[in-house]
């Protein structure tokens, strides 16, 4: 079996009222990239902060390297790799001088530090802004300098908090391949994002909180084989009638049909030949339709079902 890099056992974490974290429990494995999807306010960072005993926590148990985190627990700090939400780099040092300042925090030897930083400033694609001031830089470039800080001292663990929030698609694009390159050489990440897609492009298991609780955790696959919907068809059909509508909906495989401005958007059961049942019924009643697609689910589908909520409606930039 796989050493586990972080077990977390009934995370209990209040600020005054507010549960931020209600038993949370979540187990990740040496050599996985972990996504914690969630809304804004899902308890993300505060889950983060308790991994890095920098968070008192009310209730429940961290353990990092299979060890109870502490504030001073410096030996497993060390391996650790944190790219924290809010960009934190010093105004007054350069791109290089930054970096080089936090790896220098674990590297000691000048030799060793002077070659880890060229490789995380060649890793960030910061080559060409070794010499600029952070404020010089763009806000897709100001992150890939607060990750290069982060990772340099080639951490054992990369924890990264929402670290594409707000950046143009090339930078986002470039720390997404980054994060899989890093894992590739054999970082364990956690890896936490509002965004569905990003979440199902890099990571190979997946927690999906909500109100400070684990709804659901596995692959991706695993995810969407616990909801109901198979296969979300969508259909161009003009003034079809009440009674057509209820006709759909008795097809096999169908347990939700949604009509709004001529467009039909069917939800199956199961995923194999709905569209052919739903194709032979237009055939049958000589029924015209325009455009018709399929899509399977969503992580935002197994949000959905599991929460109620749409993600996407939650997911605003703060
Ligand atoms: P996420 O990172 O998923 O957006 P957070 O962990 O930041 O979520 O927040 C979880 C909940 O805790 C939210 O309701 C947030 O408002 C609240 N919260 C976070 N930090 C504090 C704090 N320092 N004081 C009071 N409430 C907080
Ligand atoms: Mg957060």
């Amino acid at each position: 079996m796989a050493k586990k890099v972080v077990e977390i056992e009934n995370l209990v974490k209040r600020y005054k009222d507010l549960i931020a974290l209600d038993h949370l429990n979540l187990a990740i494995e040496e050599g996985e990239v972990f996504g914690l999807l969630g809304p804004n306010g899902s308890g993300k960072t505060t889950a983060i902060n308790c991994i890095l005993a920098l968070l008192h926590f009310d209730k429940g148990s961290v353990k990092v390297f299979g060890e109870e985190m502490q504030p001073d627990s410096y030996g497993s700090k060390r391996q650790i790799g944190v790219v924290l939400q809010n960009v934190a780099v010093f105004e007054e040092l350069t791109v290089q001088e930054n970096i080089d300042y936090f790896c220098g925090l674990y590297v000691q030897e000048k030799q060793v530090r002077k070659q880890y930083v060229e490789e995380a400033i060649e890793f960030s694609g910061l080559e060409n802004f070794r010499k600029f001031y952070p404020k010089k830089l763009s806000g897709g470039l100001l992150r890939r300098l607060n990750i290069a800080c982060g990772i340099a001292h080639k951490p054992k663990l990369i924890i990264m908090d929402e670290p594409t929030v707000a950046v143009d698609p090339q930078s986002r694009n470039r720390i997404l391949e980054g994060i899989q390159k890093l894992n590739r050489d054999g970082a364990t990440i956690i890896y936490t994002s509002h965004y569905m897609e990003e979440v199902e492009q890099i990571c190979s298991r997946i927690a999906i909180l909500d109100k400070g609780r684990c709804v659901a955790s596995g692959t991706k696959e695993e995810l969407k084989s616990m909801i109901k919907m198979g296969e979300k068809i969508h259909m161009e059909a003009e003034g079809l009638a009440p009674y057509q509508i209820a006709e759909i909906k008795e097809l096999r495989h169908v347990y939700q049909v949604d009509y709004r401005d001529g467009m039909l958007e069917i939800r199956c059961s199961g995923g194999k030949h709905n569209l052919v049942h739903i194709l032979e019924y237009f055939g049958s009643r000589e029924i015209g339709f325009g455009r018709v697609y399929s899509e399977l689910p969503t992580l935002n589908d197994v949000f959905l079902e599991i929460t109620g909520k749409d993600l996407r409606d939650h997911a605003e930039v703060k």
